[in-house]
């Protein structure tokens, strides 16, 4: 007897069929169609995305703009490898870049951007500027960061039994300090003493090149780092030498409700990675800097085939331009007081969310068995993702106990998009809890 599959299933089955289990799918859903905040799946089912790719689609699915921008350079052309000849979209988009730089000297020439594809190889080449510029070997990063998938990116990350398995060995001369999680007792005071401690005990201060950090933790959980971690750690780099590289690949563009996270802060890095939602859908990362630090690698040091793709450099030009006048930032900041407010709402008659926290509209839930023992409760959090996602709408997890949910709602949504989202969201916290 031939039992007939639904379109779903039949693709559910090609996909253990013929794609490896190591890439993992956060839920069994197929797209086939999105737009602004929504996604539909192959058989018509239609969610509220409040993932975006992973933190990739601030701007929202297939933004007209970005449409239209990648339209007309698929017109001219789409690659000529910009090693090769050279092309408008990534001069402009670089000269535009170099001016949002969270720095007070940005005449031209003074800051410098360079382009790649993905997020890891952003990190990637700032840890190899960072190293051809001063001269020295080691790099320090943190616990419960995340850094990319790649050699060094895999090194870089504390969040190591997922990402890093048995794929080493890994890169030499990385070592990790406690990141600033205060909710799980880890204090300002404490982690800057951390970071000494490793100075004195395991690598000086002279040998280390860079310090990278996620001003707001992606994969770890949204925990920001406190303006004052930020601001102790930029003086400790500076009279050290050692260049402070800020990984905003997920917290950038808009996200936080400013253009880049570290902004709120005061602090300026001297490197910075971004991907993700520069690209408004399209793979293109970069490194934006000091010139004197983005020059130090000798020609031919940086670069690649694909890296500055010319769509994914007009698609980042309409990004730009959608963020011109400042009022998809005041937005992104109301989204964020929405959030705020109606998670704290939830927190109140919820003894399992243990925590409401991030920065602007990049905002979690940390879920514990308890509020005292703040023991995590992955179990409850993946049980209302499902219960979400069975109700239309998308969530993803974070955390190095996978106990965080986390939003990276478009910030486009509309208020009316959002309490929608949210009378999900809270229905889908009833029933999670209830079910136990
Ligand atoms: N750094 C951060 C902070 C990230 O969130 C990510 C992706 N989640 C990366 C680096 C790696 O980016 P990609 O997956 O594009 O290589």
């Amino acid at each position: 007897m031939t039992v007939s599959l639904s379109r779903l299933d039949e693709l559910l089955e090609l996909r253990s069929e013929a794609v490896p289990r190591g890439v993992s799918n956060a839920y069994p859903v197929i797209a086939a169609r999105a737009q602004g905040v929504r996604l539909w799946d192959v058989e018509g089912r239609e969610y509220f995305d409040w993932v975006g790719g992973i933190g990739v689609l601030n701007v929202g699915h297939n933004h007209p703009q970005v449409v239209e921008a990648v339209r007309a350079q698929l017109e001219n052309f789409t690659h000529t490898c910009f090693q090769v000849a050279m092309y408008e979209p990534y001069l402009r988009l670089a000269q535009r870049l170099n001016a949002r730089f969270p720095s007070q000297t940005k005449q031209a020439g003074q800051i410098k951007t360079v382009f790649f594809t993905t997020g890891a190889e952003a990190t990637e080449n700032a840890i190899k500027i960072a190293r051809a510029a001063t001269k020295r070997p080691a790099v320090i990063s943190f616990t419960h960061s995340f850094h990319g998938r790649t050699l060094m990116g895999m090194t870089l990350t504390g969040k190591k039994a997922y990402y890093s398995q048995n794929f080493g060995p890994f890169a030499p001369d990385v070592y990790h300090a406690p990141f600033p999680y205060t909710y799980r007792g880890m204090s300002v005071e404490a982690a800057l003493e951390g970071l000494q401690e490793l100075f004195r005990t395991t690598v000086d201060a002279s040998r280390v090149a860079a310090i990278i950090i996620e001003p707001v933790l992606g994969e770890g959980g949204f925990v920001a780092a406190p303006p004052e971690f930020l601001q102790a750690l930029r003086e400790l780099c500076t009279q050290n030498g050692i260049l402070l590289i800020a990984d905003e690949i997920q917290s950038g563009v808009g996200r936080t409700g400013t253009f880049w996270a570290i902004e709120q802060s005061g602090v300026e890095p001297d490197l910075l990675a971004f991907a993700k939602s520069i690209g408004g859908g399209l793979p293109l990362s970069g490194v934006t800097g000091k010139a004197e630090i983005m020059d130090a690698p000798a020609a031919g040091g940086l670069g690649g085939t694909y890296a500055g793709n010319p769509l994914a450099c007009a698609a980042g030009l309409a990004v730009l331009d959608l963020f011109e006048d400042g009022s998809l930032l005041s937005h992104a900041q109301h989204v964020g007081e929405r959030l705020h407010a109606a998670f704290m709402e939830m927190q109140a008659s919820t003894p399992a969310i243990g925590d409401v926290r991030g920065l602007g509209p990049m905002i979690a839930l940390e879920f514990v068995k308890g509020r005292e023992s703040k023991t995590p409760n992955p179990e409850l959090a993946a049980r209302v993702v499902d219960a979400a996602r069975k109700r239309g709408l998308l969530l993803l997890k974070a955390g190095m106990y996978t106990n965080v949910i986390r939003v990276l709602v478009p910030l486009v949504v509309t208020d009316a998009e959002l309490d929608d989202g949210l009378g999900i969201l809270r229905s889908a916290l009833e029933e999670a809890v209830a079910e136990r």
